[in-house]
């Protein structure tokens, strides 16, 4: 490392990578192996150039966009897949995933707690305000919270699906997305899949962002849902989102996203293809780019006296790792930290502002070459005790070891 940093993070950040490097091993042997199935997948369907030729109108026949679908089938060990640059985020997949599996009458049970933020509007949580919400349509909403924010309680899953015939959707949210709880392996979104089979014929769907490529496998489910600006997208994809899972539940999820009776078989490609499939490429090896980075963060951060999750050798399941600095100047020092080891946008200086629906202001961090992708290094936190900053991504570990070391030194000399 050159003399832009002091000796002391000079020899922190040394020290770290001395400790991390079996940790480094076994994020790199997850990313081999995910590789080689993703690299035989693309051999098996017999990808080829012609695969990338945009289409328009209609979209009826891109053959490359209906062969991404069955790589994504493939690669997480699905069924069947939609993949398409026309899903706006992650909140769209998801909203497209339970529209299409909800009835009228039918209950959406939720037994990792709240769902993401971002969902609150589209389940209708907390009001129906005639939007068009799931509640609009008649779709009731259960949910089970976590034991001690760790492990789902299954007793109260099993209580509740013999109760409660209505139960049509089994949802969980694989990562702990902005909340201080554990994110959850897939052998335990497995438990659960084992246990609603053995009852009832609920669909089990997973909110995936942010856990994809982290495991040496995706959880069982008839849905999995997720961003390409996120994990699977490989930092490549400029936009979309995928679900994969049963033939029966990705038609159903399929004729909303376009129309009954038109499913996955319209949709033009527009010249995205190319940027999906090369982002699948790439996903199990940024995605470990993204993982060292959070191991490296999580060891320099814990040695400086801050509160980590998860500690540095801890297993993951998927790319967040968050650091609370009981002040808030730090918690600002680490976000311009990491906005300066930024590729874009790096002379940008991050100030706390107040964002609409949330309580208190946030301050971010972002230089990304796709907007609000945050498999890219990103990092934000609320202006609250106990100031807490969630971060994630990195597309190169060489840049995110010097966002890392200039986010310590920032607050070292702060
Ligand atoms: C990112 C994310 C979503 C979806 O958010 P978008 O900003 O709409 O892509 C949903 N759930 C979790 C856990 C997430 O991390």
């Amino acid at each position: 490392m050159t003399e832009r940093f002091s000796e002391k993070t000079n020899e922190l950040v040394k020290r770290a990578e001395r400790a991390c490097a079996p940790v480094f091993e076994r994020i790199d042997e997850i990313a081999r192996y995910r590789t080689e199935l993703v690299m035989d997948a693309m051999a098996a369907r017999r990808v080829s150039e012609t695969d990338f030729i945009p289409s328009s109108g209609y979209g009826y026949g891109d053959v490359g966009r209906d062969k991404l679908d069955m790589l994504y089938a493939d690669v997480f060990g699905c069924e069947a897949a939609i993949v398409r640059p026309h899903i706006v985020n992650g909140t769209h997949a998801l909203t497209i995933g339970l529209f299409g599996l909800l009835r009228p009458g039918d209950t959406l049970l939720s037994v990792t707690g709240k769902p993401y933020d971002t969902l609150d509007e589209a389940i209708g949580i907390s009001s129906s305000d005639n939007k068009g919400s799931l509640r609009d349509f008649g779709v009731k909403y259960r949910q089970i919270e976590l034991k001690n924010g760790e492990s789902i309680d299954l007793k109260a899953l099993r209580n509740t699906l013999v109760d409660d015939k209505s139960v049509k959707v089994v949802y969980l949210q694989r990562s702990r997305g902005y909340a201080q709880r554990k994110t959850l392996s897939c052998d335990s979104i497995d438990e659960v899949y084992t246990l609603v089979k053995e009852i009832c014929d609920a669909f089990v769907v997973v909110d995936n962002c942010y856990g994809e490529f982290v495991e040496k496998r995706e959880p069982r489910a008839d849905l999995l849902i997720g961003s390409l600006i996120k994990n699977p997208g490989g930092g490549f994809a400029e936009s979309g989102g995928y679900l994969a899972g049963s033939k029966k539940a990705v038609e159903l999820a399929a004729a909303r996203l376009t129309s009954p009776g038109i499913g996955a078989e319209c949709g033009a490609s527009l010249g995205q293809n190319k940027n999906m499939y090369r982002g699948l490429f790439y996903a199990a090896h940024t995605v470990a780019q993204a993982q060292k980075t959070a191991v490296l963060a999580a060891y320099v951060f814990e040695e400086l006296g801050f509160d980590v999750s998860p500690r540095y050798d801890e297993t993951r399941s998927d790319i967040i790792e968050t650091v609370t600095f009981h002040d808030p100047e730090k918690l600002c020092a680490f976000c311009r930290g990491i906005q300066a080891g930024s590729p874009v946008d790096a002379f940008v200086t991050p100030e706390p502002w107040e964002m609409p629906g949330y309580a208190d202001p946030v301050i971010m961090a972002a230089g990304a070459f796709v907007q609000g992708s945050s498999i890219e290094l990103s990092a934000d936190g609320p202006l609250r005790p106990p100031y807490t900053a969630f971060f994630q991504g990195g597309l190169t570990y060489e840049s995110g070891r010097l966002a890392i070391a200039t986010a310590a030194n920032m607050i070292e000399e702060y």
